[in-house]
């Protein structure tokens, strides 16, 4: 797909079944686009949807100028589709928001003005979420628990589920994502480095088409996406330090009781001191003897998998040719 003319601006949506709502979109897209006063392009990634979502793309992209329309052969879901977007995104700020209309577009400038002031991210805040009641207070519990996991705080980021986003492109083009990632990308944009903040923004009830998630199920993969997250934030550069601490730690264990076990075989060759120190030790000896070297088995097995995971980084790295480091800017003095 061929870029227009290389835009400042690129707005990025992910639409899965929303005919009813791609008249209106498009409309008002437009229009609080132009009042932004930049260049700027819209990427519409139909998500291989099973109604007449493309022929109503197909004609707003004949409506509207600077849309570009990208369609999926099937439903590979919200990620792909967003990163569908992000790699074909020629401007310098690329926002990103949902089809359905929940997020107004006429939000984008206040999230660009934001980002004039310095950041690299800026985040929607849904401060009056217009959901269900149990949907927003799982929302508020899960935000909770994702600050702390990835060490982003309550004046970076509230609210990891508000699809309206501004990302700065030098930032967003370095972030791949997997699974369903898109909600974790701010926690992702952090590690490049990238300066996060968030702006209170509108948010709309759905007035067509469906939710595209059970809450059942988008739970349980946003506790489990949370793993990989961790594991890719903290520890992606060195595994060892990871599995190692376990291993040295179960390992300590072992070698404590063993210590143990050996000292109060000492102190039975004493009969005298043993009567007091070897009746309040060690009852069940087989339980003492076995536990250490299970324990000092396990230990090793957790550091021979830190040194597979550290062969494994090595592979994740050199063959994609991911840096381990991101620059902000250079610079080199005159000659
Ligand atoms: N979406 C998508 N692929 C999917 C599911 C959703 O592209 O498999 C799009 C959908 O069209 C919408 C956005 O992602 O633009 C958010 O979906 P939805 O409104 O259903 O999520 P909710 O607001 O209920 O969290
Ligand atoms: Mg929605």
């Amino acid at each position: 797909m061929k870029a227009i003319s290389a835009p400042s601006l690129s707005v990025v949506l992910p639409v899965y079944n929303e005919e009813p709502n791609v008249p209106a979109l498009a409309q008002r897209l437009d229009s609080a686009l132009r009042s932004c006063g930049r260049t700027y392009e819209v990427i519409l990634v139909d998500d291989g949807s099973s109604d007449a979502t493309w022929p109503a793309l197909l004609l707003a992209a004949r409506t509207y100028p600077c849309f570009r329309l990208i369609r999926f052969r099937r439903n590979f879901g919200q990620t792909a589709a967003m990163a569908a977007g992000f790699d074909a995104a020629c401007g310098d700020i690329v926002v990103t928001l949902d089809a359905d209309l929940q997020n107004p577009p006429e939000e984008i400038p206040v999230l660009l003005a934001k980002m004039d002031e310095g950041y690299d991210v800026v985040s929607g805040w849904r401060k009056n979420r217009q959901d269900e009641a149990s949907r927003t207070i799982i929302s508020r519990q899960a935000n909770r628990i994702l600050r702390i996991l990835t060490d982003i705080t309550e004046d970076e980021v509230h609210d990891f589920g508000c699809s309206l986003k501004a990302y700065r492109a030098d930032v967003i083009k370095q972030v791949h994502l997997y699974g369903e990632m898109h909600r974790f990308v701010p926690a992702l944009c952090k590690r490049v480095g990238a300066r996060i903040a968030d702006v209170p923004v509108q948010h709309a009830a759905r007035t067509a088409g469906k939710s595209k998630y059970r809450i059942s199920t988008r739970t349980l993969h946003v506790f489990l996406d949370l793993f990989t997250l961790r594991c890719l934030l903290f520890h992606a550069t060195s595994p060892i330090h990871f599995f190692g601490k376990f291993g040295i730690q179960l390992a300590s264990i072992g070698f404590a009781m063993l210590a143990f076990v050996g000292l109060e075989w000492l102190v039975s060759l004493f009969p005298h001191c043993g009567a007091w120190f070897g009746a309040t030790l060690l009852v069940k000896r087989s339980f003492w003897i076995i536990t250490p070297f299970m324990l000092i088995g396990f230990a090793l097995q957790f550091i021979l998998l830190g040194l597979i995971a550290e062969l494994q980084i090595r592979t994740y790295h050199e063959t994609q040719r991911k840096p381990i480091y991101h620059v902000r800017e250079t610079f080199d003095s005159p000659r």
